[in-house]
């Protein structure tokens, strides 16, 4: 009954009940501590699983163990079957005797059927074993009108099964190797204003210098803090800058052309006009804003850079993103091939976590603040959001939210999120903006753009839809 409730209608007709997270939280108990592995089986445990069950199975899953006092003793495993055309995704949880837990439906992709997610059904799995049929209208009642949804529920129960008979329970070595595989650094750390996460297979070393080198940058390019460089630059007008600098105002600036000038690094006083940084909301006269889209540029000389009457930089829209870059340099120098930034808003991801296709990463509903839209995998790429509900205020009625056209002076209106995958994190924080100024018509690669009309369909390219997976599970 809880699980109907939390139903989620996504626009493609799939009902998302729990994400994975929440269903893992379901299948093991607080007290048990979760480890998650993604798993090949060794060609002669694929075998020997399709043996048992006398069908095809899948050869790589997702699998989590619960430990407590240092034993197994929980498995469970993510899995996919298909209903009618379309697969249901579901976890089923597993006890070291080889008995069924627990089975619950995370994600239920064909329009009917969604009722295999009750309780009444689900329950009828608790204890089962590899002995048992398994089988409507033999150990089984199916739910009326979702019969081929329960099918597939009861096949992928026994897939599991088979998988943990093979795998783990009867080759308990491979249980001893996946717990003491290399687990990854996480560690996360306030940094420019915002909650930032690095997790590396590697030293934690590395990660400490690539945190460090994200505070070395916000140092630099801080406009929060007076005695940055940037706001030093700001005050003096003109000034001899660092060699770093120097670098993060040419990038922006070579951004600025290829935009035709929407995106600017130099819109600060634009951002200021609205009441933006200090939070004191208010729409600017036409004259404000005509004067701020004036004598806007910066000029680079050398290392002496000169602003413009107008010119007041602003890097809310690319710092974050080049400071991930950043990073990510630092923990290549260190030898780490594999880890994954996050900055919120933008995250960068280095090669792929052992085994694995890449790094599953959730893009949020920009609709409703705790659900997620779906998921893309990246592998040395970055992806970078840009929307309209990270800052904004309402006056009679209308939404004026902190990206705005430099080139009017007038915050953007009618787009709710733009999300883009680029190949360093700069470039995607950069463009994410960009694109939220110049409109869908303008993006290229690997792109989404949502309107404010949560009715009206979200706009894909091509790269974007063929990547990203509607819903919870990748
Ligand atoms: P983002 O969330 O990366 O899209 O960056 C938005 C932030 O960049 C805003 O909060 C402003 O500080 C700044 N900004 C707003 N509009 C622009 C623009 N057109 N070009 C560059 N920076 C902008
Ligand atoms: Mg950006």
């Amino acid at each position: 009954m809880i699980s109907l409730l939390l139903l989620l209608f996504c626009q493609d007709g799939a009902q998302v009940f729990l994400s994975e997270k929440e269903a893992v939280r379901k299948v093991f108990p607080r007290e048990m501590k979760v480890l998650r592995r993604d798993v090949q089986l060794p060609v002669e445990v694929h075998d020997a699983v399709r043996r048992r069950i006398s069908r095809r199975v899948e050869d790589r899953y997702r699998l989590y163990l619960g430990v407590k006092n240092d034993k197994v003793v929980r498995y469970a495993i993510v899995t996919d079957e298909v209903t009618k055309t379309l697969t249901m995704t579901f976890i089923v949880g597993v006890d070291p005797d080889g008995k069924v837990t627990d089975v619950v439906v995370m994600e239920h992709r064909e329009k009917v059927g969604a009722e295999v997610a009750k309780k009444r059904f689900l329950r009828q799995f608790r204890g089962k074993d590899l002995d048992d049929p398994i089988q409507r209208n033999r150990d089984m009642i199916a739910i009326v009108g979702a019969t081929l949804s329960c099918d597939a529920a009861m096949r992928g129960t026994r897939k599991v099964l088979a998988v943990v008979r093979e795998y783990l329970l009867d080759r308990p070595e491979n249980v001893s190797s996946l717990i003491t595989a290399a687990a990854p650094v996480k560690e996360e750390r306030y940094v420019m204003g915002s909650l930032c996460s690095i997790t590396a297979y590697g030293s934690s070393d590395a990660v400490d210098a690539a945190f460090r080198e994200i505070r070395r940058w916000d140092g630099i390019l801080s406009n929060y803090d007076p005695e940055s460089e940037l706001s030093r630059l700001n005050r003096a007008r003109t000034r001899e800058v660092s060699p770093e600098l120097l670098r993060f105002l040419r990038e922006c600036d070579d951004f600025r052309r290829s935009s035709g000038g929407a995106f600017d690094v130099a819109v600060g006083s634009l951002v200021r006009a609205w009441g933006f940084p200090e939070r004191n909301y208010r729409l600017p006269s036409d004259g404000e804003l005509q004067k701020g889209t004036r004598d806007r540029a910066f000029r680079i000389e050398g290392n002496l850079v000169s602003l413009e009457a107008n010119a007041e930089l602003d890097p809310g829209a690319i710092g974050k993103g080049f400071a991930v870059d950043r990073a990510v340099e630092v923990l290549r120098k260190a030898g780490v091939t594999s880890a994954f930034v996050d900055f919120g808003s933008t995250v960068y991801a280095l090669g792929t976590p052992p085994g694995e296709a890449g790094w599953t990463v959730a893009v949020r509903d920009p609709f409703r603040k705790k659900k997620i839209l779906g998921t893309i995998v990246l592998r040395d790429s970055a992806l970078s959001t840009s929307g309209d509900y990270e800052k904004y205020f309402e006056l009679e009625g209308r939404r004026y939210c902190h990206i705005l056209d430099p080139r009017t002076g007038r915050t953007v209106e009618g787009v709710t999120s733009v999300s883009l995958l680029a190949k360093s994190a700069t470039e995607a924080d950069a463009l994410s903006t960009s694109i939220f100024v110049r409109g869908f018509a303008a993006a290229e690669g690997s792109c989404m753009f949502v309107s404010s009309d949560p009715r009206a369909p979200v706009s894909m390219t091509p790269a974007w839809r063929e990547g990203f997976h509607f819903g919870s599970a990748p």
